[in-house]
């Protein structure tokens, strides 16, 4: 089994997830008291977050590079990142380092070109939803189109992320705000929604929706596992 080097700590609450879904994984593959090998190196969100805000994406991508080479370092044969939006940086990220870096667009991609779906909604952070490295990801690779909720929706959605589920708090007014616009999206013809910010999933899951939600923390985690016990 190989060693997985999580990047964590963006934020903790949705890296505590990652930690859950890989172990419940490698479990149910390999039984007994099998668990994860992993190395994880968790920064402090608070950093990371004033960084986004000042638009400064090369000091934050410079701390998470430092993460990444730590990880190799550490004995890593890969490397995940536990957030959509830093994946904004992803090229940077990456600079030398050798071991791969599962992308959790490609993910999420590979998962729903599986499931059959072609016009997907998105909802994450406004750098996710707005900005172009998660969806024109989703569109070159794997040739799918992605929706976005109206202006006002977004601003929730992202306002939603950082003020109450980065912070570990989980409110019935919001969980029934995100169900609404989830069906606004499939009125718009959306096959599924991607659930693309990490913390997303303490909110809402599969049985809080008509149309198929995709929750971008555990396809990602469930990658890493089949990453970890494929053979070489
Ligand atoms: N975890 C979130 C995401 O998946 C948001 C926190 C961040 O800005 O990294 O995008």
């Amino acid at each position: 089994m190989k060693t997985i080097g999580i990047i964590g700590g963006m934020s903790w609450e949705s890296t505590a997830s990652y930690y859950k879904v890989i172990n419940q994984a490698v479990k149910a593959e390999k039984g007994g008291l099998h668990c994860a090998k992993v190395v994880l190196y968790s920064v402090d969100f608070a950093e990371i977050e004033s960084l986004q805000k000042s638009d400064e994406w090369d000091k934050a991508a410079s701390i998470l590079n430092h993460a990444a080479q730590s990880l190799e370092k550490a004995g890593a044969d890969f490397v995940v990142l536990a957030t959509n939006t830093m994946h904004r940086v992803y090229d940077e990220i990456k600079e030398g380092v050798s071991i791969p870096f599962l992308h959790i667009a490609d993910a999420t991609g590979q998962n729903l070109i599986d499931k059959g779906i072609t016009k997907v909604g998105l909802i994450g952070t406004a750098f996710t939803m707005e900005q172009d490295f998660y969806k024109q990801r989703l569109k070159s690779k794997f040739g799918i189109e992605v929706i976005i909720p109206n202006g006002v929706q977004r601003r929730l959605v992202h306002d939603v992320i950082y003020d109450e589920l980065c912070v570990g708090k989980i409110s019935a007014r919001s969980k029934q705000d995100f169900k609404t616009i989830i069906e606004d999206l499939t009125a718009e013809g959306a096959q599924g929604v991607i659930l693309g910010c990490t913390e997303i999933g303490l909110l809402i899951d599969s049985s809080d929706t008509d149309i198929p939600v995709f929750d971008t923390t555990a396809i990602h985690a469930q990658a890493a596992v089949r990453e970890a016990l494929r053979q070489i």
